[in-house]
């Protein structure tokens, strides 16, 4: 592996050096993609270089992790086939009948491996509301993990992950059993929070969102600072093969390189598109890190960048259900589809799209009703983004 030598640098230095050597035999500046599956040896248990099988290993995904590891400030970085595959790769690695406690509104699909797959090697789920409140009643003697998404999807509540850390702490100073922290970090990216330096022991992405960032790749990265868990982590990613192509991983670290760039304007757009649904009358209520009424916004200035509040909104809209189909249709440059974090804005409704899978009681006391509108926003002209809610919002009110 090629170590990252970009450690003194800035974030958009990294983001675009670090796992960017320049190509020793050609001299190319971008990395070519190696798709050989296989690596010649010299005598057997020689091989020529570093690589041998590329389900270990390969060139595009070393340099894929290097890139992100620097971008976490961590030691170690491992991508994977999809964020999915990362959860179910954490979930995996806990020993059989572990206890896990996660947020209450988690991503749909990581729900669903908690409480439809992990439970088949007795890996129990608790979901708690507000893991800061709630997470010390909940811990039990078989408790491994904990899951944390900040900001929470969909209603973007904010947690303060080094709070977390110290009732972990705690806890294993009275009982001797360390529990893990992994932390989602899909929603703000390594350019906004890097939860590893807030004490966190795991971070997660779903690459398929912001870090790749042009919704043509789906892969999953997770990073960490810890040895054992990483060569753990590694071991059973080529033992179960959930492994990312070089192509892939190449388009991913293509669009790493301008991280800083899409999530800063973008978030400086939503900042603009948050404020005026808060003073639009027919919203009642939006969800937004970067607004000062939002209830975490302490947290946010500790814990994010420049207190960025990120791409993504959610508000509720008056009228119910049907007003927020009329909005959701009526965008023009606002596409109506599921995923975030792309160059395009998106929009969805999630109690019958992303989180439609959840039953109804049970996602309403997670704040997501049938009148929520879940926006990610791009990095179209911002003036142009603003007009298109703005007409939405008057056909929904008509
Ligand atoms: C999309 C997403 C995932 C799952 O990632 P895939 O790449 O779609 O498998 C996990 N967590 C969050 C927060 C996500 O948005």
């Amino acid at each position: 592996m090629t170590v990252d030598s970009t450690e003194q640098y800035g974030f958009g230095t990294k983001a675009i050096h670090s796992g960017a050597p320049i190509d020793p035999h050609t001299g190319a500046v971008i990395e070519p993609i190696s798709l050989s599956t296989t690596f010649a040896q010299s005598e057997p248990s020689k091989p020529l270089g570093i690589y041998e099988y590329s389900r270990s290993a390969n060139p595009n995904r070393d340099n894929f992790e290097i890139a992100v590891a620097s971008l976490e400030g961590a030691k170690y970085a491992l991508a994977l086939s999809s964020g999915s595959a990362t959860t179910a790769l954490v979930i995996q690695s806990l020993p059989i009948n572990s206890h896990i406690i996660s947020g209450g509104d988690v991503y749909g699909g990581t729900h669903r491996y908690f409480t439809q797959v992990g439970n088949t090697h007795g890996v129990e789920a608790t979901f708690v509301g507000n893991l800061v409140q709630d997470l010390k009643a909940n811990l039990r003697d078989n408790t491994r993990l904990v899951w944390l998404e900040t900001p929470s999807n969909p209603t973007l509540s904010v947690t303060d992950i080094a709070k977390v850390t110290q009732i972990l702490k705690d806890h294993e100073a009275e009982t001797g059993n360390r529990v893990l922290l992994a932390v989602d970090n899909t929603f703000l990216s390594p350019y906004i929070s890097n939860p590893l330096s807030h004490g966190a022991d795991i971070v997660v992405h779903s690459v398929t969102k912001y870090i790749n960032g042009h919704s043509d790749v789906v892969m999953g990265v997770l990073a960490t600072n810890d040895d054992e868990l990483h060569n753990r982590f590694r071991f059973l990613q080529n033992a179960i093969g959930s492994i990312p192509s070089p192509f892939d991983s190449w388009l991913a670290h293509r669009g790493l390189k301008t991280l800083h760039l899409r999530v800063r304007q973008a978030s400086q757009t939503a900042q603009k598109i948050a404020e005026i649904l808060a003073a639009h009358p027919l919203v009642s209520k939006v969800n937004y890190p970067g607004l000062k009424s939002h209830p975490n916004h302490d947290v946010v200035a500790r814990q994010h960048r420049d207190g960025l509040g990120g791409g993504m909104i959610s508000f509720r809209i008056n009228g119910g259900a049907n007003a927020a189909s009329v909005f959701t249709s009526s965008t023009k440059l606002f596409t109506l589809a599921e995923s975030l974090g792309g160059i395009e804005s998106l929009v969805e409704v999630p109690a019958i799209m992303t989180h439609g899978g959840i039953p109804k009681a049970e996602r309403e006391s997670n704040g997501v009703y049938d009148d929520l509108v879940r926006v990610s926003v791009g990095i179209e002209e911002t003036d142009d983004l603003i007009a298109d809610i703005k007409q939405a919002l008057e056909k929904a009110a008509a």
